[in-house]
């Protein structure tokens, strides 16, 4: 039985005048059915995760560095990112493929130092409008999983999020059929590398445009566990119902 997992990333959004959202979220959810995590800008992180302390919401962040310490101005290492509260780290989000020209060897070298680290690392993978159109999805998302996973991944370490580029911010969504499609070939894939006990177990995330309108049908397609949520992640009015539907999926 996996566990699933409602993540929000808040991108580069937020200051301390937000962690009001946090607090809320947390107040409402002492214990709760679902994992819920929140990855604020690194800036928030320390005192995000005060605030969460003792509710089940932990606090993750949007990026590391692949080497625990060193000469790399403005950068941040994983231990780091643990040392101020982290429990998880999103790495490979197309954002980050796109606007700083991440490789999947790179992604790869950041999951394994994430594991090193002891944080979940949120691996995120998805294919542009172009090379769906040009039918290449699947074997983009492949490509993507073989070389951005580390062979330190595990079902307890790494949870993938499927999200497609063209879906993220947008409103648009994927059909359910093209969801199902990916998550089942992620799965086979997942088995292919870590073998079927860990892809059994490995939890699968659908990001982009998840809405408290669309959570509940989108959490019914087979293979989904959970969401990675970029807007409605922002504020706890909206992400509370998307919450609920996964508990209740
Ligand atoms: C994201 O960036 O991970 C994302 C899914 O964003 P949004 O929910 O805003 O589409």
């Amino acid at each position: 039985m996996r566990r699933r997992l409602a993540a929000g990333n808040w991108k580069m959004n937020g200051t301390r005048q937000n962690l009001p959202e946090i607090a809320a979220l947390a107040a409402a959810h002492p214990v709760a059915a679902v994992d819920i995590l929140i990855c604020p800008p690194a800036t928030l992180l320390a005192q995000a995760a005060t605030l969460a302390e003792g509710s089940a919401v932990t606090i993750g962040a949007q990026d590391c560095h692949p080497a625990p310490s060193g000469a790399h101005t403005g950068d941040i290492a994983a231990p780091m990112l643990a040392d101020a509260g982290a429990r998880a780290v999103i790495l490979g989000h197309s954002e980050r493929r796109a606007d700083h020209a991440e490789t999947s060897a790179l992604v790869a070298a950041k999951t394994r130092a994430a594991h090193d680290a002891g944080l979940l690392a949120i691996l995120c993978l998805g294919e542009t409008l172009a090379q769906r159109e040009d039918a290449q999805t699947i074997a983009v998302v492949t490509e993507q999983l073989r070389a951005s996973l580390p062979d330190s991944a595990t079902a307890t370490n790494t949870v993938l999020a499927y999200e497609p580029v063209w879906a993220i911010g947008t409103g648009l969504t994927p059909s359910a059929a093209q969801i199902a499609e990916v998550h089942g070939v992620l799965r086979a894939c997942i088995a292919e590398h870590l073998g079927a006990p860990e892809a059994d177990q490995m939890r699968l995330l659908y990001g982009g445009s998840v809405k408290p309108d669309n959570a509940a049908a989108i959490f019914a397609i087979a293979d989904v566990d959970g969401a990675l949520v970029g807007g409605a992640s922002l504020r706890a009015r909206d992400f509370a119902p998307i919450i609920a539907a996964l508990g209740s999926a």
